[in-house]
């Protein structure tokens, strides 16, 4: 019976499907023979479904990876008394500053955010690159983090430039694993300090800008954000560079910043994880790749969700924190993720984290990896 009516549904539908165009001629000729510039296709999904909005996250949160306010100056500073009650709405109860660069431009940062707000603020150091050639480079550096250390810093940012753009006198690109970095790495984990870092970059920007790049329009926007062709090493060196030093320093411990830069294939993040125990991720800017993938998502962080540290890389904005927050919490169907769709022509699925799970990923995690922090 059942299978009856569908051969007779089909047999409808055909003879419907050949009618159509003599039924329909005005409907095919809007669209014949016009090309519609990409920039201006912006579909409106006609799709009903419940949103649940999340003001406040489910437990007090630690954003792991942000820039705001940070040594690098520019246009994002946001008043402090402004920022803390954006944090007290949100339920953050911190915000890592990654990028607090050394020395003087350390210190104020450390002067005007931790030291006022310890309870609030961590701000991470970095390598001061323009050293590369100086002999004892890597000692000097340790040097440098100890100092930083000293003034207040909790943990050492490496930003993609080491793998994609730091050369040396000889012009040759400084590898991620150059040994020339070995008593920088040690240093950290002497110290008991992370490092946070980031490299290569999403596998789009490292392959030819074309009709079959699905980051085609940020990499328009953007094209200094390409790496491909000659110039660049290919993402998997970066990546496999990166490992050994996972590999070559146990004693420190590393987060692979927007999930150890390849969400896109989270088997191959599982590999990491597994092979290094020193390794956690964290999530900036990448819930654009994990919710368009949300049961394979949701998969890999209950899998490692003592691994998983909550990070936004986005200016603190409330409703930026409450599109994170219906991402991990909720169930919600096909939404935009934050600034879409400079990442891609997708949307996101929530990820429906259980409530063990959320904590640690909002907190926990991030609060055993920074266990000196106010130390
Ligand atoms: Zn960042």
């Amino acid at each position: 019976m059942t299978r009856l009516r569908l051969s007779m549904g089909l047999v409808i539908l055909s003879v419907l499907g050949g009618l159509s165009g003599a039924s329909f001629p005005a409907a095919r000729a809007a669209g014949e023979g016009r090309d519609l510039p990409l920039r201006d296709f912006k579909p409106r999904s006609m799709l009903v479904l419940p949103a649940h909005e999340v003001e406040r996250a489910a437990f007090p949160a630690i954003d792991v990876h942000n820039h705001v306010n940070d040594a690098r100056g520019g246009d994002r500073a946001v008043p402090v008394v402004e920022l803390l009650a954006r944090m007290d709405r949100l339920n953050l109860k911190r915000i890592v500053i990654l990028t607090g660069r050394w020395g003087e431009k350390l210190q104020q940062v450390v002067d005007g955010m931790v030291t006022p707000h310890a309870d609030r603020f961590t701000v991470f150091t970095e390598p001061d690159w323009s050293r590369i050639d100086e002999p004892g480079f890597g000692v000097a550096m340790a040097a440098q983090v100890r100092d930083g250390f000293a003034r207040g810093a909790r943990g050492l940012k490496v930003t993609k430039v080491l793998g994609l753009e730091v050369r040396d006198r000889t012009g040759q690109l400084v590898t991620v694993d150059d040994p020339r970095l070995d008593p920088m790495w040690a240093e950290c984990g002497t110290l008991g300090i992370p490092v946070a870092i980031h490299s290569s970059d999403p596998d789009a920007f490292f392959l030819p800008v074309d009709a079959t790049n699905e980051r085609w329009d940020e990499l328009g926007e953007h094209p200094e954000w390409s790496f491909y062709g000659p110039r660049f090493p290919a993402k998997r060196a970066i990546l496999d560079a990166r490992n050994r030093v996972f590999a070559r320093h146990p004693g420190t411990t590393f987060i692979a910043l927007h999930v150890a830069n390849h969400p896109e294939d989270l088997g191959d993040v599982s590999g990491v994880l597994d092979r290094y125990p020193n390794v956690v991720v964290e999530t900036g800017a990448r819930h654009a790749e994990l919710g368009r993938q949300p049961r394979r998502a949701r998969e890999f962080i209950l899998k490692y969700q003592d691994r998983v540290l909550f990070g936004t890389d986005y200016a603190p904005e409330e409703a930026m924190y409450r599109n994170w927050f219906r991402f991990l919490e909720t169930a919600d169907e096909h939404f935009d993720y934050w600034h879409s769709p400079t990442q891609g022509r997708w949307t996101i699925s929530g990820l429906d984290l259980p409530r063990d799970v959320l904590e640690k990923v909002y907190a926990k995690n991030a609060e055993r990896v920074l266990a000196r922090l106010g130390r």
